[in-house]
């Protein structure tokens, strides 16, 4: 069997808030966090509850790529549990920050008494905090980012490698021209993760929160051509059987609501 270029680990697709109930087992209840592994690579995208059950060592120093700074999607690095390899940093992407020092200020803010005990830096085992430039490459993998239309920003990540592409586009409001934007910006990709907090009946109450719908991903989906959708970034008030009945609805289509724990290898 071929070798994958990548595997991706869904560590925690839950919006806004984490949520731990009985019926939300299936889809899980932490927030964003996804883990994608390429050779020896490993890159977390956001850093949300998810990362708390991320592996406590990788071959080499891990890279954290944020797509924004919303506490969803940052906090669970206060009880991150990897450290880099003896002698390495992780790298932490920041998005919207000129460079490391301003990062620094942003993040003194959170990991900071009384808010929490220890400084992000010793919570990481010792990382370098990077603004995020038009193209990193991390090992044999390629990285663009384009804006996202969200509240305060957020970058939409496309990730390449050895002809696999993933993009990554949570904390996303469909609008125009942003959205024929995104269609290109995914043409034929691998896989899409699409943020699909609301349902369109939620999203006419919901305008202008930075959030979009499963009808948006699936015309992403056909536009650009892509092989598969994941649904993210779930409501903390979809139950399993909403999001069951949600999948229902896709039948037939390439899409599906991403679950907590699932792998899927490029
Ligand atoms: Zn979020
Ligand atoms: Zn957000």
């Amino acid at each position: 069997m071929t070798k994958p270029a990548f595997q991706l680990t869904v560590l925690g697709c839950r919006g806004s808030m984490a949520v731990c109930r009985d019926d939300f087992k299936l889809f899980g209840g932490d927030t964003s966090c996804y883990m994608v592994q390429a050779d020896d690579e490993t890159i977390f995208l956001d850093a949300g509850t998810g990362i708390c059950a991320a592996p406590a060592a990788f071959p080499k120093a891990p890279v954290i790529l944020l797509s924004h700074l919303h506490l969803d999607h940052v906090i669970g690095m206060g009880m991150y549990p990897g450290h880099p390899p003896a002698g390495e940093k992780t790298r932490l992407f920041v998005p919207f920050c000129r460079d490391g020092e301003e990062a620094q200020a942003l993040f003194s803010r959170i990991f900071t008494p009384p808010f929490w005990p220890v400084p992000l830096e010793e919570c990481l085992g010792g990382a370098e905090l990077l603004p995020v430039p038009s193209t990193i490459e991390i090992g044999p993998v390629r990285v663009d980012s384009m804006p996202g239309n969200h509240p305060g920003n957020s970058l939409i990540y496309h990730l390449s490698c050895r002809g696999k592409t993933i993009v990554y586009a949570t904390d996303y409001e469909h609008g125009e021209p942003s959205f024929s934007e995104l269609v290109e910006f995914s043409r034929d990709a691998d896989l899409i993760l699409y943020d699909a907090q609301f349902d369109e009946a939620e999203y006419e109450a919901k305008k202008g929160y930075g959030h979009s719908t499963p009808e948006k991903g699936l015309e992403l989906l056909e536009r650009s051509g892509a092989k598969r959708l994941l649904l993210t970034h779930h409501n903390l008030h979809s139950s399993d059987s909403c999001l069951l009945a949600r999948e229902e609805k896709l039948a037939g289509t390439r899409a599906s609501c991403a679950r907590q724990g699932q792998v899927i290898r490029l």
